[in-house]
């Protein structure tokens, strides 16, 4: 581990706070330390009350907050007297905690501070960092691991057996020190959960941190023992997408909410995948009981949803008596091991999901180094169900994540680089949909830097290449409930009489050919959708009222259209609903360039702003209009609407 302590850039700041998040950044830039919000810091600092009295302030880490982007604002300012007194306490539960925590505020409009405050606040030494070192995890999750980690750090650590963050092991903690501290005392290891380590200034704790930290890998190097990896170099398998979407399904059916899927197809997990130990090695439980609310206490092995839903009722009903959230949760894996698969994680949302996956890699080599040192060991089922079932975990869980009308669903857009595809697709991703954007333009990938887009450059002529690419995103995202079809061409305006053919056959390739084998494709998805499938085509008001010098045009969405009404026909038994919206010049889009409006506006004898407004309602219709109305019809407002075609456009005297 490699100290990256920058002497010129942690001064920046100057004072020890800034230090502090500097620290703080540092150990969050390394995944083997902290993941998805783990992790913490704190100094310890003279300070003014409200009053101006001089008073001990702990700054710590707010709860939640990510290590990696730490900044002097994430740390919260505590009277530090007030927070030691409350490890005297004889019993608290966490949610009282929480509340005192608060009341210690010095600046009430801080972030809450980490459940971990009270450690910190009992340590005496004015900088504390703390991380969840895989190293430390991989020694501890050993049946010798605690033994090993005294002999290694000596006098220099005080080592507490594993007790869930909170009162318990603030008050734990404190004890430990007023018994054990010494002058040589440098850091804290809490079993199964991680290490703290301190000193002076954050620059000593970080040091004390990246070199106890360094001699745990060292000893997990020297002591480990050589395992054969079986299905190391084996090729990962492709699998169909329909399989895929077909597990998706029956997950998102036992967790009574649409779920998002992402199967992995890195070597680290595939090889983990094809293990013949791995039921018994995984099946032990997590490298810390801190996981289980992203990962559940033990992967799906196979594709048995309902056996596994059983069984973690089963555990439920084993340990309800001594939960404070009364309620279960939903049966649902988060991670599951399947021989052709490989590991697909699950979760109610692409960052849910996304951080079953982040954990579950990082989960593997400690895994791999506990069985090398002499066998992985995990804890209690009855560890798992404290913190699963911890009110605080579960808070934490739904603070982390946006809830909205279409989380944990997946919408395939296409024309998702541009104009009103590209507005359908921020327009669902704002509404918590995953949006998977076809586009021949291949900067599609490009549209949104958000992890729940994909976008694929992809020529929808070529119904290889789209398979192809819908492929892709069911393995990103686990399969496809809604379809927005925006892709067309709008070919250059040419009289009958002048009939291009080549101009005739691509609008109709694209605007006919291509849509109908978009569609075949995306059937079978839709038909496993589990809130029912829904498609929203963007039509045209030329379908009702055709343009003079649009033969092309129109009657290639004349036939789309018609297509349209035989799906919505065809896929009503499959509870899918298919419903259009005709909008007419939509003017924000890169078909209208400036000189095409200007034209327009002069043949009409108008200025551009009276021709943009040229309808019975006289207002301007933008691409984010034409979106709101699409994101409306694939809601539930339109649950028992099918069929429907509506005119987005200011109103027309030709379509009405
Ligand atoms: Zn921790």
């Amino acid at each position: 581990m490699i100290n990256r302590w920058d002497s010129v850039e942690s001064v920046s700041g100057a004072n020890l706070a800034d230090q502090c998040a500097y620290a703080s950044r540092l150990l969050g830039a390394d995944v083997s330390l902290v993941l998805h919000g783990g992790g913490n810091s704190s100094i310890k600092q003279k300070d003014l009350d409200a009053y101006g009295e001089p008073i001990e302030a702990l700054w710590v880490k707010g709860s939640g907050s990510d290590m990696a982007t730490l900044t002097v604002d994430g740390l919260t300012p505590l009277d530090l007297n007030a927070v030691r007194r409350m490890s005297e306490a004889h019993e608290m539960s966490d949610l009282v905690m929480k509340n005192a925590l608060r009341g210690a505020m010095l600046d009430g409009d801080a972030p809450g501070p980490s459940v971990e405050s009270m450690v910190h606040a009992a340590i005496p030494d004015a900088a504390v960092l703390h991380t969840h070192a895989d190293a430390l995890l991989a020694i501890s999750n050993t049946a010798s691991g605690q033994a090993s980690i005294e002999s290694l750090y000596g006098d220099r650590a005080i080592i507490i057996p594993y007790i869930r963050s909170g009162f318990r092991a603030g008050r734990a903690v404190a004890r430990a020190i007023s018994e054990s501290y010494t002058s040589d005392t440098i850091a804290i290891v809490l079993m199964d959960h991680g290490i703290f380590t301190f000193g002076e200034t954050p620059r000593d704790a970080y040091d004390h941190m990246i070199d106890l930290v360094t001699e745990a890998e060292r000893f997990v190097e020297q002591n480990a023992h050589a395992t054969s990896e079986t299905g190391r170099g084996s090729e990962v398998s492709r699998v169909a997408a329909l399989d895929l979407a077909t597990l998706r399904s029956a997950i998102s059916q036992v967790a009574g909410k649409p779920f998002i899927a992402r199967r992995h197809t890195d070597p680290l997990s595939w090889a983990f995948s094809q293990d013949p130990e791995l039921e018994s090695i995984a099946g032990r439980g997590p490298i810390t009981p801190d996981h289980v609310i992203w990962t559940r206490t033990v992967p799906m092995f196979g594709r048995d949803v309902t056996a596994y839903a059983d069984a973690y009722t089963s555990y439920y009903e084993d340990h309800k008596h001594t939960a404070t959230v009364t309620e279960m949760l939903d049966p649902a894996p988060r991670v599951v091991f399947d021989p052709e698969f490989g590991m697909v994680t699950v979760g109610p949302s692409v960052a849910a999901a996304d951080a079953a996956g982040d954990i579950y890699l990082q989960t593997i080599p400690v895994i791999r180094s506990a069985e090398a040192l002499g066998g992985y060991t995990s804890r209690p089922a009855s560890d798992f169900f404290d913190v699963e079932y911890w009110e605080l975990e579960q808070s934490k869980l739904s603070r982390a994540f946006r809830q909205g009308e279409f989380t944990g669903e997946v919408a395939v857009v296409t024309g998702a680089a541009s104009g009103i595809g590209r507005a359908c697709a921020r327009e669902l991703l704002a509404r918590g949909a995953a949006v998977i954007g076809l586009d021949i333009n291949p900067a599609v990938p490009n549209t949104f830097s958000d992890a729940a887009f994909l976008g694929i450059g992809c020529d929808l002529a070529d119904a290889d290449a789209t398979s192809l690419a819908l492929d892709a995103g069911v393995t990103r995202f686990g399969g496809i409930d809604m379809l927005v079809a925006a892709a067309g061409l709008f070919p250059e305006s040419a009289p009958i009489a002048n009939h291009d053919p080549v101009a005739w056959r691509r609008a109709m390739s694209v605007n006919v050919d291509a849509f109908a084998a978009l569609l075949s494709l995306v059937h079978p998805f839709l038909a496993l959708a589990p809130r029912r499938g829904r498609v929203a085509v963007v039509g045209s008001k030329n379908v009702a009222a055709p343009g003079p010098g649009a033969s092309a045009y129109s009657a290639s969405k004349a036939a789309a259209n018609q297509l349209t009404r035989v799906a919505t026909l065809e896929w009503a038994a499959d509870g899918i609903r298919v419903n259009s919206v005709h909008p007419d010049a939509v003017f924000d889009t890169a078909l209208w360039t400036d000189e095409l409006l200007a034209e327009r506006a002069a043949r009409y004898s108008m200025s551009v702003e009276d021709y943009k407004r040229r309808n019975l309602l006289s207002i301007e219709i933008t691409s984010a209009d034409v979106a709101e109305v699409v994101a409306a019809t694939l809601g539930d407002t339109f649950s028992r609407v099918t069929g429907a075609h509506i005119p987005i456009d200011g109103g027309n005297d030709r379509v009405i």
